[in-house]
């Protein structure tokens, strides 16, 4: 491991200057990501900057029923209201990890993991996303848990998160601080396709902070995973689902896949089968079916077509009976 120097500021706004000033500084937060990033030699930044202890680990519930989460909030957060109100998430931060590791991992280092990409986390194989330029071992290596959706010939790895995808399904908003003030950015808008640099994984810069994360009141809500294995593993499949249903029709409709792009991925052809109608077994089936446009599956990962049908039916499913 690099020697790197610790810096502990006393506020958001130094901690924006400490990284403002190094472009070889990076925040560290529960460290359940970095750390092992670190140890294995894949990060080696000569700087960690702490952004605990700067208040940023609270729940604010807003009166229209909304709440920011403090990006410093752990993802073990266990809170009755949050429960009621946002059931895709609470459902997602229990199912990304063991309670020791959720004890520690934080909303803002969430939305921030890097890739489980194999290949990305072995140095000794070439990866874009790692060592821009150097190729993927991914193209030509196991293909299993590569995206359907969103790749490109220079990285074909998928985000790991499960809480992003919830937050997408709820339109939560990231707030984050910079030299120039306050951004807010939808979560949906928040990571970023590859292209030909996947080394940038979202739009923050290096010289901001996340501080927050919004949630506005949200219709009822599920999430579903679908991994391979019944204890913790990142998700092959995940579908987080929000639908709004009065009289009965569906008003709207949020559909976002994990598991099977390098972003949360939202499923609009799936949305628009929903909205306007009854929320029905058949409209589901639809959904389902709809979901699956757009795919292009690789040797190795074909599975995920079928079962990117079979979560969101049964995400769906699953809600519409809760
Ligand atoms: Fe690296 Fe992306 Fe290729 Fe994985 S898929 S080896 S992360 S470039």
């Amino acid at each position: 491991m690099r020697p790197f120097h610790y810096a502990k500021p006393g506020s958001v706004a130094e901690a924006v200057r400490v990284l403002g000033a190094n472009p070889d500084a990076e925040v560290i937060a529960g460290g359940t990501d970095l750390v092992t990033l670190l140890r294995d030699g894949v990060r080696a930044p000569n700087q960690l900057v702490d952004v605990n202890g700067l208040g940023l680990d609270r729940l604010a519930w807003q009166q229209d029923g909304g709440v920011h989460i403090g990006a410093l909030c752990r993802n073990a957060v266990d809170d009755s209201r949050l429960r009621r109100a946002y059931p895709a998430l609470v459902l997602a931060l229990r199912s990304g990890a063991s309670p020791q590791i959720r004890n520690r991992a934080s909303f803002g280092g969430n939305l921030l993991q890097r890739t489980r990409c194999a290949y990305f986390r072995l140095p000794e194989f070439d990866c874009n996303k790692r060592a821009p330029g150097s190729g993927c071992a991914a193209l030509t290596g196991d293909g299993a848990q590569t995206a359907l959706f969103g790749a490109s010939p220079s990285c074909v790895a998928v985000h790991p998160s499960d809480c992003a995808v919830a937050l997408v399904a709820l339109n939560a908003v990231v707030r984050v601080e910079g030299p120039s003030g306050v951004r807010r950015i939808p979560v949906e808008e928040f990571h970023v396709l590859p292209g030909d640099a996947p080394q940038r994984e979202t739009v923050l810069r290096r010289d901001e902070v996340v501080v927050a994360i919004e949630l506005p009141p949200a219709p009822p809500s599920h999430y579903l995973k679908f991994r391979d294995r019944t204890s913790f593993a990142f998700a092959l499949v995940s579908a987080g689902v929000a639908v709004e249903v009065s009289g009965g029709v569906v008003r709207s409709a949020r559909i976002v896949l994990g598991g099977v792009a390098p972003k949360p991925w939202r499923c609009g052809a799936a949305e628009r089968e929903l909205v306007g109608g009854p929320f029905t077994e058949a409209s589901i089936a639809k959904a389902g079916d709809a979901a699956t446009e757009g795919a292009k599956p690789r040797p190795g990962n074909e599975y995920k077509v079928e079962l990117v049908r079979r979560v969101v039916r049964r995400a769906l499913t699953e809600l519409r009976n809760a």
